[in-house]
């Protein structure tokens, strides 16, 4: 969808709600290639952009390494450090714990 598009669409459906919608409070001019529009926001719809952009959730943002901070991949493992994170990277950390004691008991008999 093109962005001007998208956002006159975001625009009335804020607008059918609106008690005041021809009070404006901010003006946004938008333009894309050679088109530009300046787009007139009333109160309701700038509080709904603001709402729209902090919620907005990456579809690659995975969250960040609980170990060095850096982003983790779809899989939740961290390229920078290799910790796996989640439930099944505290599975993994476990298990690889448990081998890890079960060696030490091995190579101290
Ligand atoms: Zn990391």
């Amino acid at each position: 969808m093109d962005p001007i598009e998208a956002m006159n669409a975001f625009l009335a459906r804020i607008t059918a709600h609106d008690p005041e919608p021809d009070t404006t409070v901010m003006s946004l001019q938008v333009q894309v290639g050679r088109a530009r529009e300046t787009l007139q926001l009333s109160a309701r719809a700038v509080h709904a952009l603001t709402e729209a952009l902090t919620r907005y959730v990456d579809p690659d943002d995975h969250g960040t390494c609980a170990n060095c901070g850096k982003p983790l991949s779809k899989d939740l493992y961290c390229p920078g450090c290799g910790h796996v994170d989640g439930i099944f990277g505290q599975t993994v950390a476990n298990h690889a714990a448990t081998v890890l004691r079960q060696a030490d008991r091995t190579d101290a008999t």
